[in-house]
């Protein structure tokens, strides 16, 4: 049995009904196997960046769990699948987006999968539900580089 690594998943959707989306993935996510839901930031709005459409629905969760990358990257793909992911063109609106954005302190170039996730310090989106569970990851400039950009808490 492989070591227990700890891996950050950024979730994000904005088609259909996204806070059911993003609730039914942390349930999903909770029961993929070799894997454990330690904990999940809060749930966030935020107006679309790099892509279009409605609001979007962001959140970070923490699993913990024996799979390789690559393994919970296919795990990550089937359930988008299996949420209706369509991909009709490059950061097309999306129903589910399960993206991996840290796998340990492993540094990952493969031709499908790169960790950390490259663009995550440059999303406020992914920087600010990532720095809710990993705060002394972040310093104030890192926070500061992405304030101009519309996102909220969202109650409950
Ligand atoms: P972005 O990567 O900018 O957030 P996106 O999430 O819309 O864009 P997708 O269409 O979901 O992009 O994924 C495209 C490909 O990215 C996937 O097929 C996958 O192989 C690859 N990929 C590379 N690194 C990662 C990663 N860390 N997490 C998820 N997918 C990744
Ligand atoms: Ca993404
Ligand atoms: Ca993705």
């Amino acid at each position: 049995m492989r070591a227990p690594v700890l891996a950050y998943i950024g979730l994000g959707a904005n088609l259909g009904a996204p806070v059911a989306a993003l609730q039914n993935a942390l349930a999903a996510l909770a029961a993929l196997p070799q894997c454990t839901l330690l904990r999940h930031s809060a749930l966030y709005g935020s107006t679309p960046v790099d892509s279009s459409g409605p609001d979007y629905v962001n959140a970070v969760a923490e699993l913990s769990t024996t799979l390789t990358a690559p393994a919970l990257l296919q795990a990550l793909q089937q359930l988008e699948q299996g949420a209706g992911r369509e991909r009709p063109y490059r950061n097309a609106p999306r129903t589910l987006d399960l993206d991996l954005l840290l796998f340990g302190g492993a540094t990952i170039h493969s031709p499908t999968l790169t960790v950390p996730h490259p663009r995550m310090r440059e999303r406020a989106f992914v920087l600010l539900p990532l720095a809710e569970l990993l705060p002394a990851h972040f310093n104030a400039a890192d926070l500061a580089a992405v304030q101009g950009q519309s996102i909220w808490r969202m109650a409950g």
